[in-house]
């Protein structure tokens, strides 16, 4: 079976915001599968924040893309040749793999997707891909939330908030404009929203929480996180998962301390990646699927048509022009 595919790569490292030209679209040949290989023909790709990450050569969690190589991305497609009886043909596969619409693979870094009734492929994608697995063991294991304690999200317009809720906090979200700030509360059920854009987050928090923060769930860093992290109280923990607004700075950044305060007031602060938690994956996915199922936690997807508009799209993630998970549709289901 001959197959030309398109994808993008990584043409040169960017300096600061990702520019046209850091990535180039390309069009190949695949080869017929060898003994053991598979194709999937690719149908939505997971543009992730962490993307810029994988673009750079900075110190980070694995190798970054090599210059000329194709984009690392998350993907769910059907596989449409097989050599490899654990990846038959029909079957859907999900994982890490490239911006691409077809992907030639051994197996590696896949697997099987199982279509859940009542859960379409982009939701259950979108959520069980990264998002939901990285809110509940970032929440659950490091947050450790008691009910009746107050948890803070930034880039709040996902699940994070919603499992907080789920174990009896409350969850007040920072998120940007007053549509995303409408949205938790009034369809996520989130007990109060900041917008980061219109408000000072500091002194929101005074009002919001006077008592102060148990649980800060940061995804954002800079001044919202410093506002955030000098209102904790006693004993705090924060689940750092991740950094969005310094990922496209020209050089490393590294954000105050708080050094006195963390010890004065025995706070909890301890970085992860969800992969830490991939042996327990299964038992996540069974839960959120359930609370899926059941109407108790909500998700939004934002897809977007075109892998020849990656390039434009992934920007959307650092400027906050997506709103909720962001894919991208590459062939029809
Ligand atoms: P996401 O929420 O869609 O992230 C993009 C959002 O971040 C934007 O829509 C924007 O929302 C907000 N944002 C971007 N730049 C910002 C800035 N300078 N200041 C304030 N807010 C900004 O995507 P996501 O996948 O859920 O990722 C959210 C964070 O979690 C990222 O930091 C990502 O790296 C991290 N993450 C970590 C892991 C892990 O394993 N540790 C896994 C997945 C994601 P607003 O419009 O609301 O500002």
């Amino acid at each position: 079976m001959s197959v030309t595919r398109h994808v993008w790569k990584l043409a040169r490292r960017p300096v600061g915001d990702i520019a046209d030209g850091d990535l180039a679209f390309v069009e190949e040949s695949l080869p017929d599968p060898a003994e053991g290989q598979f194709i999937v023909r690719v149908n939505y790709l997971s543009l992730d924040p962490t993307n810029r990450i994988w673009m750079s050569d900075m110190e980070q969690y694995m190798p970054p893309v090599g210059l000329g190589e194709p984009m690392r991305g998350g993907v769910v497609g059907r596989i449409i040749a097989s050599r490899n009886p654990a990846f038959p043909e029909g079957a859907l596969a999900a994982g890490l793999g490239a911006w691409a619409d077809h992907l030639i693979s051994s197996g590696v870094g896949l697997q099987l997707m199982p279509e859940i009734p009542g859960i379409p492929i982009p939701e259950a994608f979108g959520t069980f891909g990264v998002v939901g697995p990285t809110a509940y063991f970032g929440l659950l294991e490091i947050g450790q939330p008691k009910p009746g304690e107050t948890l803070v999200v930034s880039a709040a317009a996902g699940g994070v908030g919603q499992i907080g809720k789920l174990k009896g906090c409350r969850v007040i979200g920072i998120a940007g404009g007053p549509e995303k700030c409408r949205f938790i509360t009034d369809e996520l059920g989130f007990d109060a929203a900041i917008d980061h854009r219109a408000q000072d987050v500091g002194e929101a928090l005074d009002r919001l929480a006077p008592e102060g923060v148990d649980i800060n769930f940061e995804q954002v860093g800079g001044p919202i996180m410093s506002a955030v992290v000098s209102r904790m109280r006693h004993f705090g923990r924060m689940p750092l998962c991740g950094l969005i607004s310094t990922y496209n700075a020209t050089a490393l950044v590294e954000e105050p301390g708080h050094w006195t305060l963390i010890l004065m007031r025995r706070l909890t602060i301890r970085g992860f990646i969800v992969t830490d938690f991939a042996p327990r994956f299964p038992e996540c996915l069974q839960e959120l699927a359930g609370w899926m199922l059941a109407g108790k936690l909500r998700t939004r997807q934002d897809i977007r048509d075109g892998l020849d508009k990656a390039d434009q799209w992934v920007r959307l993630l650092y400027t906050g022009g997506n709103f909720g998970k962001l894919l991208v549709r590459v062939n029809p289901e």
